[in-house]
């Protein structure tokens, strides 16, 4: 069953002139960054001991509970290094090869780009540079300082450094939204993975879709709502994507 699913698949791919990816947190779980909304994830760990993600991951937080809210980023960050899995190499390697492949992504860990790819929006911010909440420049994880309660502030104004994650409570970028919307409703090829659909605005994007086909690789059923799904693969993505090839695109098609 697999096994004609991935020749399907393959097959999608070859075709497609413009594959859009919407990816989830499913899709960084193979590079050991837990799904937070998976049974084992962090959030769910975090529900069991009363503590509401939604407001640990919120800027009224950051801005409440600086020193704790800072202290778990110091502590994630300290974390094992996580590297892209099977699943970013091989969009990666694809667009390489010259296919027009575009990835929107609700993660912030920025393996797409470590693994080479170059057309990546990042729907929920990145955590790879934090800003000045102050002054808004730029610094590194590497680069903070901290002051005597742990929070990392600006050298030039003393403002706060946080990471450019969208945070719960704050919204995506209006003309990052507006490029998704537009990749998704030209794309011929649409593939989601790893991702519930449960987190706005997923759901609202993914219906922009106009093209020829849908697939869904994910662990769990997903509703995808009005959107017909042509093949859904219950699987973790990087074990399917590491079965593909990646084939140089017709050139009679572009
Ligand atoms: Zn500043």
């Amino acid at each position: 069953m697999t096994k004609d699913s991935i020749a399907l698949l393959q097959n999608y791919i070859d075709e497609a002139s413009l594959i859009a990816f919407f990816g989830g947190a499913g899709v960084s779980t193979e590079s050991g960054i837990p799904d937070y909304r998976s049974p084992e994830g962090t959030y769910s760990e975090m529900e069991k001991r009363d503590l509401d993600p939604e407001v640990l991951m919120s800027k009224r937080y950051l801005l409440q509970h600086p020193e704790d809210f800072f202290e778990r980023r110091r502590r994630e960050k300290a974390a094992k290094p996580v590297y892209p899995n099977a699943a970013h190499r091989y969009l990666a390697d694809l667009e390489q090869a010259g296919k027009d492949v575009r990835i929107i992504t609700q993660n912030v860990d920025g393996l797409h780009q470590t693994a080479g790819s170059r057309y990546v929006l990042e729907l929920h911010g990145t955590d790879r540079y934090w800003y000045c909440m102050e002054c808004e420049r730029h610094f590194s994880y590497e680069e903070l300082a901290y002051d005597e309660r742990g929070i990392p502030r600006c050298h030039i104004d003393q403002g706060i450094i946080r990471p450019a994650v969208v945070y719960f409570g704050e919204h995506p970028d209006r003309r990052l939204l507006e490029k998704s919307r537009e990749t998704i409703r030209k794309a011929d090829l649409l593939i989601i993975a790893g991702t519930s659909l449960t987190v706005n605005p997923a759901k609202n994007l993914i219906r922009r879709f106009n093209g020829d086909r849908v697939v869904v690789v994910n662990t769990e059923p997903i509703d995808t709502g009005k959107l017909p799904v042509d093949l859904f693969i219950q699987h973790p993505i990087g074990e399917i994507f590491s079965q593909l090839e990646v084939n140089q695109p017709k050139s009679s098609r572009r």
